[in-house]
């Protein structure tokens, strides 16, 4: 006691207590700029003094390069063109498989940003380019729930505003965005990306204004307008709830706006979100029954069996399992340091089932359609 009350404070005044870090879960059609995004918002925040760096995800195993040094790489874990090989995918069934193999592990990821949860403020996330692998798989819902149930979590869906000067175009965006916000039912940031090419304004705008709208869409008469124009006035009430930014990830402008959108969608986590994920959680964990468990283990060890071959009716050769794809490359013991920007933390994964690991009633659904699909792909071919 006295010893705490000894304590200088100026010390207390500079590092004031630890709070958990913010998961950014950074969505967006493909070529949106969501890569460009994260590097950029990684770069401004080591350069701040204020901001430890962040904890960075790369979540898309077929990314070619990663222009930033992520701290948990899915591709050290999953060999997507392994996966796609030995399952008969195209490359969409291969992210999603990648995924849903690396969600079985999502458990050991999140000990990864417990661990270091006084060390950085952000937790930033890259996903797959192919939008729709990540939200509307088993594994998009795992890890977003197991986020949300630990940490203030906020989606910031990147937008490629280049793209989206015409109203139609413009409305598609604002639907699927709609769609991932009553998904994932989470703060949502809309980053208007790519201001450097054209300014946000007209967007903002026509969300602001109704009759603006109307009238850019008077330009056409397509039936996808006269569509457009009857969603439009659907899409008023999900405006409101949106934070909306612009950006531009090449220069590096409007970031000071998102972080400060960013600290508001934190507020509005802890105020409306965080009681719907307690709540979510106690449900998980009561709900961790033995039958569940076995759910689990029976997924992954339909994983590790080999695809049934179409043509021969035969079970193909599979010489690795999902064990045999997520990779270990070099274990650390518990408590290793490493240095930090080399290499990913999930070089130490373990990849022994975990017992009382988390397990999701949406895998239920993932190993029905896996068999339907891998049979369709190979048919396809
Ligand atoms: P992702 O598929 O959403 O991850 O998109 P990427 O980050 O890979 O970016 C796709 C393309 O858009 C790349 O050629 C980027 O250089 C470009 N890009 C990303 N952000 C911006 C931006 O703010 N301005 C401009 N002009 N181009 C950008
Ligand atoms: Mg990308």
């Amino acid at each position: 006691m006295a010893a705490a009350a000894a304590e200088p404070a100026a010390s207390c005044a500079r590092s004031p207590p630890p709070r958990p870090p913010a998961c950014l879960l950074v969505l967006g059609m493909a070529g949106s700029g969501k890569t460009a995004l994260v590097q950029r918002l990684a770069a401004h925040l080591q350069q701040s003094s204020r901001s430890p760096p962040p904890y960075l995800i790369n979540l898309d195993p077929a990314v070619r390069q990663l222009p930033f040094p992520a701290n948990i790489d899915i591709r050290d874990t999953v060999k997507y063109k392994e996966v796609m090989k030995q399952y008969g995918l195209g490359p969409n069934g291969g992210i999603v498989t990648s995924l849903n193999l690396f969600a079985t592990r999502f458990d050991q990821v999140m000990k990864f940003i417990e661990k270091r949860q006084t060390a950085s403020q952000y937790v930033l996330i890259d996903t797959p380019g192919q939008i729709e692998v990540f939200t509307w798989s088993a594994s998009g819902t795992i890890i977003t729930e197991a986020l949300a149930s630990s940490f203030p979590s906020v989606v910031v869906y990147v937008m490629d505003t280049s793209r989206s000067t015409s109203p139609v175009t413009f409305m598609s965006n604002m639907l699927y965005a709609c769609s991932i916000l009553y998904k994932t039912k989470l703060p949502f940031i809309v980053a208007m990306n790519k201001t450097d090419i054209i300014e946000h304004r007209f967007a903002v705008e026509w969300m602001q204004d109704f009759e603006a709208f109307q009238e850019a869409l008077s330009q056409e008469s397509t039936y996808a307008s006269n569509l457009t124009r009857s969603m439009s006035l659907v899409l008023d009430e999900f405006y409101g709830s949106l934070k909306v930014v612009g950006v531009s990830a090449v220069q590096g402008t409007g970031l000071d706006e998102f972080f400060e959108l960013v600290s508001q969608a934190v507020d509005e986590y802890e105020r409306e979100y965080r009681p719907e994920y307690e709540r979510l959680r106690k449900k998980l964990e009561q709900a961790q029954s033995q039958q569940q468990r076995e759910q689990l283990g029976r997924l992954r060890r339909d994983m590790a069996a080999p695809p049934v071959d179409v043509e021969s009716g035969s079970a193909a050769e599979l010489p690795l399992g999902p064990s045999g794809l997520i990779l270990t490359r070099g274990m650390l013991e518990e408590g290793d340091e490493q240095e930090e920007g080399q290499d990913s933390d999930t070089d130490d994964i373990d990849h022994e089932v975990t017992e009382g690991s988390r397990e999701e009633p949406a895998f239920k659904n993932f190993l029905q359609e896996a068999k339907l699909r891998y049979p369709a792909a190979r048919s396809g071919h």
